[in-house]
């Protein structure tokens, strides 16, 4: 450990979260939390919490940081990271993996690109991902337990489960993800029944996770794949590598790049409000407030993660 670091990992962590739990209270009420599905415009806009694990397994918290929300997109660092665990390189043949610049639902850029999303983070590479982990698991009933098994070992928590009420909610509005799915299917990219994959994908979206237990699980991409607690090796270290770098290029969709220059971690939104970040060989942050900016990132949750890393100096860069 560099002299550096080892200053840096002094600090007083619970201070410096409560700074910032004071220091956003101006900017809670801008942003428009997400109203595509009842079931989740109806959450309290106001509430933020911020949570941080440590390799030892230490942890901070402020704010509603047991209360549980909906992952949303933060679920495809999971499904992807289970589908480049079993397909490897094989899996690019299905999905890119550069920087879309286009909202995470557009339909644009497939129809150019006949059916092959850019990276597994926007909606149509995600479905795509489910539909591989269908395939593999050879019916969307055994691919979501898998699915859910994997969140509960990476979070050491087995009371994980999604919400029955958001899934369904999307499913009848969800117009946009099936056109994403035809349209892939009508080019070959989609192996299994459409709405399968898509409820599937939904399924996913709508499991709830409090930021603490966010931060747990995010804890072995920040250690090469190794969850530094229980030593268990979920991935190998090229295989993090891949995630983390897509986390860093492509999880704040077409914002990447403003979030990569404002905070400078590998880092995953969803639009429930959540977003999750690593900060390599030293701990996961997950964070959560509901109202979104106009990428469909939450908001104070952005701008707690920039006070948070101009605070420690922790950064990639
Ligand atoms: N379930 C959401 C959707 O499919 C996920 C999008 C997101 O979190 N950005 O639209």
């Amino acid at each position: 450990m560099t002299p550096i670091l080892h200053v840096r990992l002094k600090m007083d962590f619970q201070q410096i979260l409560l700074e910032i739990q004071e220091e956003i209270k101006p900017f809670l009420k801008e942003g428009k939390v997400a109203d595509y599905i009842p079931a989740l415009s109806r959450v309290n806009p106001d509430q933020f919490a911020m949570s941080i694990t440590l390799f030892d397994g230490t942890s901070y918290h402020i704010g509603c940081s047991e209360d549980k929300f909906s992952i949303q997109s933060i679920s495809k660092v999971f499904t992807f990271t289970k589908a480049v665990n079993i397909y490897s390189k094989a899996l690019y043949t299905r999905v890119g993996k550069e920087p879309s610049g286009n909202p995470f639902n557009s339909l644009v850029q497939l129809e150019y690109e006949h059916g092959k999303p850019r990276n597994p983070f926007i909606n149509a590479g995600a479905i795509v991902i489910t539909d591989t982990l269908i395939s593999h698991y050879k019916n969307s009933k055994d691919a979501f337990d898998y699915i859910l098994d994997f969140i509960r070992a990476i979070s050491d928590d087995q009371t994980i489960t999604y919400d029955q009420e958001v899934c369904d909610s999307e499913y009848e509005h969800g117009f946009r993800n099936l056109a994403l799915a035809n349209l892939m299917k009508s080019f070959n990219n989609i192996e299994n029944d459409v709405h399968d994959v898509v409820k599937t994908y939904f399924k996913h979206c709508s499991i709830a996770m409090s930021t603490k237990e966010l931060s747990r699980a995010m804890l072995f991409l920040a250690n090469h794949g190794v969850d530094p607690i229980s030593n268990h090796e979920f991935i190998t270290v090229n295989q993090a590598k891949r995630v983390n770098a897509l986390m860093l290029t492509c999880g704040h969709y077409d914002a990447s790049g403003e979030f990569a220059f404002h905070v400078g971690l590998p880092a995953k939104s969803g639009v429930g409000g959540g977003i999750v970040a690593v900060v390599p060989k030293v701990m996961s942050i997950a964070v959560f407030s509901p109202r979104l900016n106009s990428w469909g990132n939450s908001l104070v949750g952005t701008k707690a993660l920039e006070m948070f890393a101009l605070k420690t100096g922790l950064s990639i860069f």
